[in-house]
């Protein structure tokens, strides 16, 4: 017990897997936790005994489900193992933590998503809370960045595109208070941790023993927060690794305006990687898109999707690429095939470097590197003809040394193990005939001892005269020769007995214990001998670990590239015009995903233009069900797939490269976030409106539909107005307030289109069209009745809405006197009506004083929005 306490005291907020035996034991606190989530059997030691420990156990061939399941409930597990074998120990035997699992670090592949990196984030906050810095860490294959942003907002935004398990920061700012309070109540579903609290001198030492640089190297000396961070990802990771070194090979430092900036509502709402109601890829964007074959392939795609690009010259790179593989069929399938038999050599060489590699990854390994010479060739000369011109970015044999290198590797490889190598080290047996004579020469002395006993049995049996007569083996006694009963009389002198049994006896001869020790004796020889190949092979890989992590990488690429040509061919998209001016230009736009789901040729294309001068603002109305919101996020989704590089479904596109996208979904609309408060609502429109520049693309999305109508339809009305007057992006709002039209009689570059309806023997029936102009009624009774309202609610709903229409003024097509009726000062003694509370009382000395007509309507709704929440309190 006092070894398990020592190691225990080293890790006390992990769960310690204590190996003892065939088992991991659990004690303590561990115990109680693990049995609960894991439903194992709580038992204790020295059962009875007052003291007694709690105690729970599993075996330890299962142990990595029990891992996968603690860590993927947020637990972190230690795993401490027997490191000499129980029979040799002179006392107690040795044991070490050989691994940590944490959330964030894990690297068992049954449990890593093939196609998903798995993060581990370090977040350091600035002084005042304003700043951060954010590094990301995927220890299974060492990709390794860094960056510092300038509010929640954006570090919010960064989280959601990265979606680390695990998230680091310093121990003050993870408390109740401290700066990291806001991620947190933002993510609630991540695990947090502690990282060490690093001075500034700690860093350069960490990232030169990690990466062979200083922060002036790796380009984060005027990052600060950005260094700090990373540095703390790296220590953490080590500290889970006591047996292996992380695969780094570099640190991507990037700044957020180097891509497209989305915030965390764009990236949720546009479903770009997963679905908003199941969290599933299946029905996102990437699940359309991901028709990649290797894992990296499939991580860098998503990259590419969630990091779209805003310089032209390489988006044009991507489809220039994309394109040569659309046009060249043959070629595309070969490779395509040819990629299907790549496995996914960043996390091998990853394995390699942590070491926890096994024979049978490096056959993988070995026989991924294999194809790389008929990848290039199949590239370089095309599928029966001499491409010339191949697009710059499918041309992996660019670094011919390093292509050398692989070849070399793979060839030693070769050499050195068996066409199909084992999982199990200590199965043994993987090392190629011919490679090491000491070897072979073992394994011919343990396979011919075999059959020396094979020989032996058979000659005893006819000398002795005993026909059932056996060698068998055993690990107490090794090799004997057992005689039933029956036989007993007939065994020669010159047997030694060795054990009786219920009906045999056993015995040992010379012979037997001579060619025994032989036997054993090259086994053991042979198995130590394969371990110590293995890891001199190990350390030849290791030594190409950046080479090899480079080539996956080019790998990666040619995966993406060829899967996005493989679906704009399959789905028809086109290759969009990309530039640097502000026209956003969709003819026969289509989206992407709900394309997919409607059936063939049942989706209506949609065009759309967008452009600063003329066509600013379009304001999407139209009743329930209509197709904005989808009409809207076809939009979005088209810009951003022309930016990551991909064609894009629609008959033709130009899009002027876009720097951030912001979305807000109404509360209505966005159930699967779970908050319906309008005060969320307006806080992200608040940030919209920070946020947003003239390159923008925005889209809203029934903003304003959280509150009231008349407050609705104020905010809406003032926030579009503020778009248009002091913004100038490219927007797309989406509204059932067809109030809201007559904007653009006064605001020169907002238009008006709508989703059109056929009215139809009392019913509608939705077009899926968005035509110019908007809509004059908003067919809410009309939906009901297609829901399956019954008649008499359907007829009774009619003539409120005549009696309504008849007596209110929203409902015409004509501008709203907004703020007319505030402007009339509020009847006197309106107090004594009905006793106020304190807030409301000072609500209405704020209304009266507020001086409205030198307001604009941005700072009125600013008031409002401030009035509603003193009520709140
Ligand atoms: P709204 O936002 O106006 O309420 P949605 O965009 O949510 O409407 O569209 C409702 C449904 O109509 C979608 O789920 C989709 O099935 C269908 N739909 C929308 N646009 C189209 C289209 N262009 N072609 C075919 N079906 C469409
Ligand atoms: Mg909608």
């Amino acid at each position: 017990m006092r070894q398990y306490l020592q190691v225990k005291d080293s890790y006390p907020d992990a769960i310690l897997f204590f190996r003892m035996g065939d088992f991991y034991e659990m004690f303590f606190e561990d115990a109680v936790i693990a049995a609960k989530a894991l439903d194992l059997t709580l038992t204790s030691r020295d059962k009875g005994k007052e003291d007694a420990i709690p105690m729970a156990g599993v075996p330890h061939h299962a142990g990595r489900g029990y891992i996968a399941r603690l860590t993927e409930l947020g637990h972190k597990v230690v795993i401490c193992e027997q490191v000499e074998d129980p029979k040799q120990a002179k006392g107690l035997v040795k044991r070490e933590v050989v691994r940590v699992v944490t959330p964030g670090v894990v690297l068992d592949d049954e449990v890593l998503d093939p196609k998903t990196g798995r993060y581990l984030a370090a977040i350091s906050v600035g002084p005042g809370g304003e700043r951060f810095g954010l590094a990301y860490l995927d220890a299974s294959t060492g990709e390794f960045g860094c960056t510092e942003v300038d509010s929640l907002e954006e570090l919010g935004g960064e989280l959601a595109r990265i979606s680390p398990r695990e998230v680091l920061g310093d121990p003050d700012a993870l408390g109740p208070d401290g700066g990291l309070s806001p991620v947190r109540a933002l993510f609630p579903q991540l695990a947090y941790s502690e990282a060490e609290a690093l001075a500034v001198a700690d860093l350069d030492g960490i990232f030169d023993s990690a990466l062979a640089g200083d922060r002036k190297t790796l380009g984060v000396a005027e990052l600060p927060l950005a260094a700090r961070a990373a540095a703390q990802a790296i220590e953490y990771a080590r500290a889970t690794q006591p047996v292996g070194a992380l695969p780094l090979t570099r640190l991507h430092v990037y700044r957020p305006g180097d891509s497209v900036v989305l915030d965390e509502a764009a990236t949720a709402n546009l479903e770009l990687v997963c679905t908003l109601m199941e969290g599933k890829k299946r029905g996102s964007l990437l699940g359309v898109l991901d028709r990649t074959k290797t894992g990296p392939g499939g991580r860098l795609l998503r990259r590419w999707l969630l990091y779209p690009l805003t310089e032209v010259a390489p988006i044009r790179r991507r489809q220039d690429a994309v394109e040569h593989l659309v046009g060249h069929h043959a070629l595309r399938d070969a490779l395509r095939d040819e990629l299907a038999g790549v496995a996914d050599v960043e996390r091998l060489a990853g394995r390699v470097s942590l070491r926890c590699a096994t024979p049978r990854d490096l056959g993988l390994l070995r026989d991924s590197l294999e194809r790389l010479p008929s990848l290039v060739e199949l590239l370089r000369h095309g599928i029966g003809e001499t491409s010339i011109d191949l697009p710059e970015l499918l041309r992996i044999d660019r670094e011919p040394a390093l292509l050398d290198a692989m070849a070399g590797l793979a060839a030693e490889l070769r050499r050195a193990l068996v066409d199909q190598p084992g999982a199990q080290l200590k199965d043994g047996g993987f090392i190629r005939e011919g490679f090491c004579p000491e070897v072979d020469e073992n394994r011919r002395l343990a396979d011919g001892g075999k059959d020396a006993l094979l020989q032996v049995e058979g000659r005893e049996r006819e000398r002795t005269g005993i026909g059932n007569l056996k060698v068998k083996f055993n690990r107490v006694f090794g090799y004997f020769i057992e005689v039933t009963r029956s036989q007993l009389d007939k065994v020669p002198d010159d047997y030694t007995p060795k054990q009786t049994i219920a009906n045999a006896m056993r015995y040992v001869t010379t012979e037997l214990a001579e060619l025994e020790s032989k036997i054993l004796s090259a086994q053991e020889t042979l198995q130590r001998r394969e371990v110590e190949l293995f890891e001199q092979v190990c350390a030849q890989v290791l030594e190409q670990t950046a080479g090899v992590i480079e080539i996956g990488r080019t790998i990666a690429a040619c995966d993406s590239l060829a899967a996005l040509a493989d679906v704009a061919h399959e789905r028809g998209y086109v290759r969009p015009t990309v530039d640097d001016g502000e026209l956003l230009d969709i003819t026969d736009g289509r989206h992407p995903v709900i394309e997919t789901t409607v059936g063939q040729g049942q989706f209506v294309p949609n065009d759309c233009r967008l452009e600063p001068l003329s066509d600013q603002i379009l304001l999407v109305t139209g009743p329930n069900m209509a197709g904005k919101s989808t009409y809207m996020r076809q939009v979005a989704q088209i810009a951003l797939m022309a930016q990551m590089g991909s064609f894009v479904p629609a008959g033709a596109a130009t899009v002027g490269v876009v720097d951030r996208i912001f979305t807000r979904v109404g509360a209505a609309d966005n159930l699967a976030r779970g908050e319906s408060t309008f005060m969320v609502e307006m806080r992200e429109t608040a940030a919209i409106l920070a946020g947003a520049t003239r390159r923008s693309l925005v889209v809203l999305d029934e903003v304003g539909r959280g509150t009231s109508t008349f407050d609705g339809v104020s905010i809406a009305w003032a926030v579009t107005e503020y778009l248009h007057d002091a913004i100038g992006c490219r927007t797309l709002f989406a509204t059932h307030y067809h109030e809201l039209c007559a904007l653009s009689q006064t605001r020169p570059r907002i238009k008006n289109v709508s989703a059109a309806v056929r009215e139809h023997g009392g019913g509608i029936v939705f077009l899926r069209r968005i035509v110019a102009g908007g809509a004059n009624k908003s067919y809410g009774i009309e939906v009901g009745k297609l829901a399956g309202l019954p008649r008499t609610v359907v007829s009774r709903a009619r003539s409120i809405l005549r009696e309504l229409e008849g007596s209110q003024k929203l409902g015409g097509g004509n501008q709203l006197d907004l703020f007319g009726a505030a402007t009339a000062t509020p009847p006197s003694g309106a107090e004594d009506a009905r006793e106020m509370s304190g807030a409301e009382a000072e609500v209405a000395d704020s209304l009266r004083d507020a001086d409205i007509n030198n307001m604009t309507p941005m700072q009125a709704m600013t008031l409002i929005a401030d009035l509603k929440l003193r009520l709140a309190q």
